[in-house]
């Protein structure tokens, strides 16, 4: 598909059509697939000035587009793009950040608290006409009450997820690389001090190399029996053989995950324990979010052509 009006934006097939629609007619829009850009002929390829993407975009693929200014992703991760590299290059990478802050931060206290209370569980056994026979729910062995809460990644959205665990009546600590300055909250200068000193740990760091499967057995160790882990950043993060032991063998108690390594393939290993809540990477995913990330795609591509100067850039 191909609009003839503006400057050439590839966007990948995937891209849903809010984004499509909002660049129609702006721009001389070509919706194809990465493999598709290895076939473009002489004289397109030149012409193409920006890519829509999702996430991620090779590093090959960039460099078949030498007159590339652009790639606006969509989503706040971007650990699939190769920034450095696009940086040299003189390409300016956006992302769609803040939009989603609110509504992530939402799901990973609902993720928390269903893994918690098991309420999930609860309503199966109520829709299946279980309390009619039975009378009454087991108690459920786990509470939020008295929980202490580490966050690994308080940026954007693990100081709005600390917001909410502090309005729980909960303590919170975090790691990042660096100590945050306009938060209270107890720095631990490593993961694993961070786990060893909390039984609850939040996850939302962003994947990439300097996070690739540090969550894993020694960390679930430090955590403890009690422990429970939530993650709604990456998959990559974590060590999955590692939280699959954890959990079968107790050395955790319970874990909710929004995201995994090899989306969307979850481990079936993972999907036979009982104290596993699992969603699939919804955390952002409303229809108003949605909209307000597919606007921000669109406006961050046009302000860069019309003012050179894109809204939300990586760097
Ligand atoms: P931010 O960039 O605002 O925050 C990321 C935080 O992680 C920073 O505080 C950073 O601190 C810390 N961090 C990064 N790398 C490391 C590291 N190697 N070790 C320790 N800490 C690290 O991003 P957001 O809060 O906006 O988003 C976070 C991630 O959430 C996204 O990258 C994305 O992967 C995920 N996400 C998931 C969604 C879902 O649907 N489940 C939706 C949206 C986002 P410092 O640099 O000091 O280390």
């Amino acid at each position: 598909m191909s609009t003839d009006a503006g400057p050439a934006v590839i966007i990948l097939p995937a891209l849903n059509a809010a984004v499509k629609a909002g660049l129609a007619g702006r721009c001389r829009l070509m919706e194809l697939e990465a493999a598709d850009i290895r076939n473009l002929p002489t004289g397109v390829v030149e012409a193409v000035r920006a890519v829509v993407c999702v996430g991620s975009f090779d590093r090959a693929d960039m460099d078949r587009l030498p007159n590339l200014e652009l790639i606006a992703s969509f989503g706040v991760g971007y650990d699939g793009i190769d920034i450095r590299h696009a940086t040299a290059r003189g390409i300016v990478v956006t992302n769609t950040p803040d939009v989603v802050t609110e509504e992530v931060a939402d799901a990973a206290i609902g993720l928390l608290i269903n893994c918690v209370r098991g309420f999930t569980k609860a309503e199966t056994w109520l829709r299946a006409g279980h309390w009619e026979q039975e009378k009454s729910y087991p108690l459920s062995t786990l509470t939020l009450r008295g929980r202490s809460v580490g966050i690994f990644g308080l940026g954007r959205i693990g100081k709005a997820i600390a917001r909410r665990v502090e309005a729980f009546g909960l303590p919170v600590a975090y790691h990042n690389r660096r100590a945050v300055d306009d938060v209270s909250y107890r720095y631990c200068p490593s993961l694993i001090e961070l786990a060893r000193s909390v039984d609850t740990l939040i996850a939302v760091v962003p994947g990439g190399a300097s996070t690739d499967g540090v969550i894993g057995a020694e960390v679930f160790k430090a955590l403890g029996d009690r422990g429970v882990f939530i993650n709604v950043g990456r998959g990559t993060t974590v060590d999955e053989e590692a939280l699959i032991a954890a959990l079968g063998g107790g050395t955790i108690a319970a874990a909710g995950l929004d995201v995994f390594a090899r989306e969307p393939v979850v481990s079936p290993a993972l999907l036979a324990l009982a104290n596993v809540t699992v969603l699939p990477h919804i955390a952002a995913a409303t229809v108003d979010t949605r909209a307000a990330v597919s606007q921000l795609v669109v406006d961050n591509v046009m302000q860069w052509f019309e003012e050179r100067c894109a809204l939300s850039p990586v760097v």
